[in-house]
């Protein structure tokens, strides 16, 4: 009831003094919101709420009347002529035809606050608020969160914006440089298996915390054109890891028939010179098994 006859008074002040009209409104469980045709500014946005809330401490009565007369805001559709209409009157700023259950007077509402503005259909806007009981929830849960925010950043409440800006600042750093040196070790390896191929070839590699995106990079910097067999694969136990085959088509094909039968829960594809697979989970020995079969000999069938 709340909700609504907030939505009555918004409406009004926004139609009234402003020039805004409603286009639809939604009354939900948590907060509400009018569909206006253009975004007020944030002077408008202060001011209407200012409005609304110094109309609810004018304690203006919210009057319900029924009339046989057209009013300006009823339905195209609607025939006034087969009954009667329901008209709801909010002091003077409102009169509008509604069959809702409403205040007595706009003191019942105790405030009004204007929440954010949401695009929506082309040029309009969704304007969320909330209404009486629910001003004061919404408080309570949004200092609650604060609050933790702010222990957790081990800073005051006023602090978090900065806070959680500088901290912003500073992930975005560590991933510029994670990616520089991603690069770097990448192009290591890469010339450490051309070393490897060079000398046995056939060549491997392994990496725990890495992920595809680090076995790609290598991938990449090695180039098209591989003789030989290389072997890398990534991740451990639960959080499985990923693999990635590639060299002569023949080696290729035969490393991966032995790779999908060593592992429980492997699930890959490609052909010719490269093959890549995703390991659901790692089984315990599964990644010594892969490395005892990679180091051993020249004379390995699979290589
Ligand atoms: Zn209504």
């Amino acid at each position: 009831m709340q909700q609504h006859s907030g939505q009555h008074l918004l409406s009004a002040v926004m139609e009234t003094h402003f020039g805004i009209s409603t286009l639809g409104w939604s009354l939900d469980l948590d907060t509400s919101s009018v569909e206006i045709p253009r975004k007020p500014t944030a002077e408008e946005q202060e001011m209407i709420q200012i409005c609304c809330n110094k109309l609810i401490r004018d304690l203006v009565p919210v009057t319900v009347s029924s009339t046989k007369e057209a009013v300006s805001s009823l339905p195209k559709d609607y025939d006034v002529t087969s009954g009667l209409v329901r008209v709801i009157t909010i002091g003077e700023i409102d009169k509008n035809p509604c069959c809702g259950t409403h205040v007595t007077n706009t003191g019942y509402l105790q405030q009004i606050v204007l929440l954010h503005l949401t695009p929506v259909r082309g040029t309009n806007f969704r304007l969320h608020f909330v209404v009486g009981d629910r001003v004061a929830r919404l408080l309570t849960k949004s200092y609650k969160s604060l609050r933790t925010v702010s222990a957790d950043l081990s800073c005051g409440i006023d602090d978090v914006e900065e806070k959680v800006k500088s901290s912003l600042e500073l992930t975005r750093n560590l991933q510029r440089k994670e990616k520089y040196w991603r690069f770097i070790v990448a192009a290591d390896e890469a010339n450490r298996i051309r070393m490897e191929l060079e000398r046995r070839g056939r060549a491997y590699v392994y990496r725990a915390e890495a992920g595809l995106d680090f076995l790609t990079n290598v991938s990449i910097q090695l180039g098209q054109e591989i003789t030989g067999l290389v072997v890398m694969f990534s991740g451990e136990g639960n959080n499985g890891g990923s693999i990635i085959v590639v060299g002569d088509p023949v080696k290729v094909k035969n490393m991966t028939t032995r790779i999908t039968t060593i592992l429980k829960h492997v699930k890959g594809g490609g052909k010719g010179a490269k093959w890549q697979g995703k390991v659901s989970k790692w089984e315990k020995g599964e990644i010594e098994q892969m490395k005892q079969m990679l180091e051993i000999g020249e004379n390995n069938a699979y290589c």
